[in-house]
């Protein structure tokens, strides 16, 4: 499993409904965990490790400053109610390195989903949660978080992140 950087086909498609919950999802599911708290990333969806499925997962503590885990696993997850009021805050992402930018986005978010046993699962959250949940779930859809921004400042971004990757790629 390796996480699949910006522009790569599978992050910019819609991906598809998970019709059964079986092993192999909750596998999988576990592998993104891990790979997601080696890399200290807050979200990941499964776009972004390619695979094209609607499941995702989260986790806002701050392990590396002591808080307990609190993985958040989920499986074809619905934004059912979003808030007027918007906040802007900076936003980076495991598949644009070392990009980041201010996003503004509804504060608070509802979300329904099915967990990883099948059961049905409502959370509304706001502030680090509720922006990592519309992160996440935009990856789902084929959308980054750069697609917020004006035309310009997204060209600029995908020009620096192409000049990333190219020092990437030359050390
Ligand atoms: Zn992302």
């Amino acid at each position: 499993m390796n996480i699949k950087i910006y522009p790569a086909p599978v992050l910019l498609k819609k991906a598809t409904p998970v019709k059964e919950i079986t092993d192999e999802i909750r596998k999988t599911l576990d592998e993104m965990l891990e790979l997601m708290y080696e890399i200290n990333g807050v979200g990941l969806a499964a776009p972004q490790v390619g695979i094209s499925k609607r499941m995702l997962v989260i986790d806002t503590a701050r392990v590396d400053e002591g808080e307990t885990k609190r993985p958040i696993k989920m499986i074809n997850p619905k934004i059912t109610k979003l808030s007027k009021e918007e906040c802007e805050c900076e936003e980076g992402c495991l598949s644009l390195p070392e990009i980041y930018r201010e996003v503004k986005r509804p504060c608070e978010v509802t979300v329904e989903y099915t967990d990883e046993n099948g059961k049905p699962q409502k959370l509304t959250a706001d502030e680090l949660l509720g922006r990592a949940i519309q992160h996440e779930i935009d990856h789902l859809n084929g959308v980054v978080f750069i697609d917020h921004l004006s035309a310009l400042k997204k060209k600029m971004a995908v020009s620096r992140l192409e000049k990333i990757i190219k020092k990437y790629l030359e050390s």
